[in-house]
């Protein structure tokens, strides 16, 4: 495995791999590896030629307020991790060198599925993440790039993004890995108490009460959201910031579920702030009227 931090040796080895007859498989990751990071390596392993993965804490996404400085990281750990997957090449670059002239004035908006939920939550946050992959999908350049559903708005805008902009990038997202007791893995678990971590697994609880609500014959969102709410407003340890049942491509909010569409959760457990959501059942009589 090689490990690289400079951006114009990034595009020569790309190339390189290309002209080598290699099809890469692009992982771009915060580091801090889990197995959610993992499991996104091994599926590029697994299906792809060559694994190139880059490893940058954007401080373009991150708002003011928020944990850039804080944000978890250990890069001598993440490799030895990403070796062990098989990977092939770490792009890990410092600040300097993704935003030589500093912080971007041409900027990617990311359209209006960027205004909701995390967008409304974290304006801005979005255009970093777009302006960030811009850069890195340039510098990559023809691969399929590999994401998590865990981020499922972030999906979401990447493959508006890279349909709306003509990436020669495919976008290929992977499902959540978790715990055993179901909290989605995230970097930002580490600065969970043990008290906080076992308050935490009521999200993904109340993700799965709209789940088998749904399953009982229940599409009105509204009932959802109440149920999903209930459940986490038991837990004093954990501070609500939204719950939501959305359209899975638009990620507009819908009143009744009858499309594919997902449930989403964002609180505050202590002071990280977590996310996570599932994809709801779509029954196949839903909407049907008989
Ligand atoms: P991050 O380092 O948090 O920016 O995440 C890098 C990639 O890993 C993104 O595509 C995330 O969606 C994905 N990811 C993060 N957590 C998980 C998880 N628990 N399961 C699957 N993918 C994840």
């Amino acid at each position: 495995m090689d490990v690289i931090a400079g951006a114009d040796e990034l595009g020569a080895r790309c190339d390189a791999l290309r002209a080598g007859g290699q099809a890469i498989g692009f992982v771009p990751t915060m580091g801090f590896f889990h197995d959610g990071h993992l499991s996104l390596m091994r599926a590029a392993r697994a299906e792809r030629d060559a694994v190139v993965v880059s490893i940058f804490v954007n401080p373009l996404q991150f708002g003011p307020k928020e944990d850039f400085g804080s944000y978890p990281r250990d890069i001598d750990r993440d490799l030895a991790l990403g070796e062990k997957q098989g990977v092939d090449l770490v792009f890990a670059p410092d600040v300097d060198e993704m935003y030589p002239e500093g912080p971007p004035e041409v900027t990617v908006d990311p359209g209006p599925i960027a205004d909701r939920l995390e967008g409304a939550s974290r304006p801005g946050h979005f255009r970093g993440v777009c302006t960030v992959l811009s850069r890195l999908f340039h510098l990559v350049g023809p691969s399929r790039a590999y994401f998590g559903e865990k981020d499922a708005q972030q999906l979401a805008v990447v493959r508006k993004m890279v349909r709306d902009l003509a990436f020669p990038v495919e976008v290929a997202g992977r499902a959540t890995a978790r715990e055993p007791d179901g909290l989605a893995m995230s970097s930002r678990n580490t600065f969970l108490s043990p008290r906080e971590r076992r308050a935490a697994a009521c999200l993904y609880s109340a993700l799965r009460d709209a789940v088998d609500a749904v399953l009982d014959g229940v599409t009105d969102a509204t009932s959802l959201v109440r149920k999903m709410r209930e459940r986490i407003e038991a837990e004093p340890l954990v501070s609500l910031d939204y719950v939501a049942v959305v359209d899975e491509d638009t990620f507009e909010e819908v009143d009744e579920v009858l499309r594919p569409a997902r449930s989403l959760v964002a609180a505050r457990v202590g002071k990280p702030r977590l996310i996570d959501n599932v994809a709801l059942p779509v029954r196949e009589n839903a909407g049907r009227e008989d």
